[in-house]
């Protein structure tokens, strides 16, 4: 990691993983995608390597993660989708390039444009939340619990109860929180 960029929290979920590169978004936000440079990092980890990034494409990825962010929390709590948002995903999605490919190991690749332009990455992204605000994929989404994160996830697990976002971070954090309120009140 660069010094200086907060690190990535790498979650199992394309999409949502996308709008958690803006954290603690009810607290005080943490950036972790600030440069073009990070972005690109951040987009090889998850198998969408492009060539560069501008300052233009790095606004035209945060404007879609907002807007991932925005339909999801409204799809999580049962309120209408934003049609601006809505727009701005389609929009994304129609306008990548972006090819699955499957592996002689059996596993699913995305072939990126040539050469591959940001554009089609986010269109990748933009599929994967598609996907999972759709219903398309077996999963719940939800809001994290935590009350400075409220990051929504999208919950694969077995009884669909998962609380958190992370549970390394916020998932962490709360269990500290209340073990301190509880100490503070003089509790056991
Ligand atoms: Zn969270």
């Amino acid at each position: 990691m660069p010094a200086g960029h907060p690190d990535f929290r790498l979650g199992s979920v394309l999409a949502t993983s996308f709008t958690g590169t803006l954290s603690e978004r009810h607290g005080t936000e943490v950036e972790r995608i600030p440069t073009p440079q990070r972005f690109v990092d951040w987009l090889a980890i998850y198998g969408l390597g492009v060539a560069s990034c501008t300052p233009a494409q790095l606004d035209l990825a945060r404007e879609l993660r907002e807007a991932i962010h925005a339909v999801a929390t409204a799809a999580a709590v049962g309120d209408p989708l934003p049609a601006s948002a809505v727009r701005i995903i389609n929009d994304r999605s129609v306008q990548g390039r972006a090819a699955a490919v499957l592996t002689p190991e059996g596993e699913r690749r995305w072939q990126l444009s040539s050469p591959a332009r940001v554009e089609d990455a986010l269109g990748v992204i933009a599929a994967d939340a598609i996907d999972i605000v759709s219903g398309e994929r077996d999963g719940r989404l939800a809001l994290c619990a935590s009350p400075t994160c409220r990051a929504a996830f999208f919950d694969t697990s077995q009884s669909r109860t998962r609380r958190w976002c992370d549970m390394n971070t916020c998932g962490n954090r709360q269990k500290k929180a209340r073990f301190n309120a509880r100490k503070a009140a003089g509790g056991q």
